[in-house]
């Protein structure tokens, strides 16, 4: 079994750990109904997504 030769020094383990925070999920007005989305997603109320209703949503 591969074994690492050095101990992981606290330096390099906190540098690794630097990407690891959590951030919070951004949120942009969908342009058709103005409510709030994921950017890059498909809007959850409305089906639209650039322009066009890709999914009907009914009531
Ligand atoms: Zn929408």
């Amino acid at each position: 079994m591969a074994v690492p030769k050095r101990k992981t020094t606290p330096s390099k383990r906190n540098m690794r750990r630097s990407h690891d925070s959590l951030m919070p999920a951004s949120y942009q007005e969908c342009p058709n109904c103005g409510e709030l989305k994921r950017p890059h997603n498909l809007c959850s109320a409305c089906g639209h997504y650039n322009g066009r209703e890709i999914v009907s949503v009914d009531a």
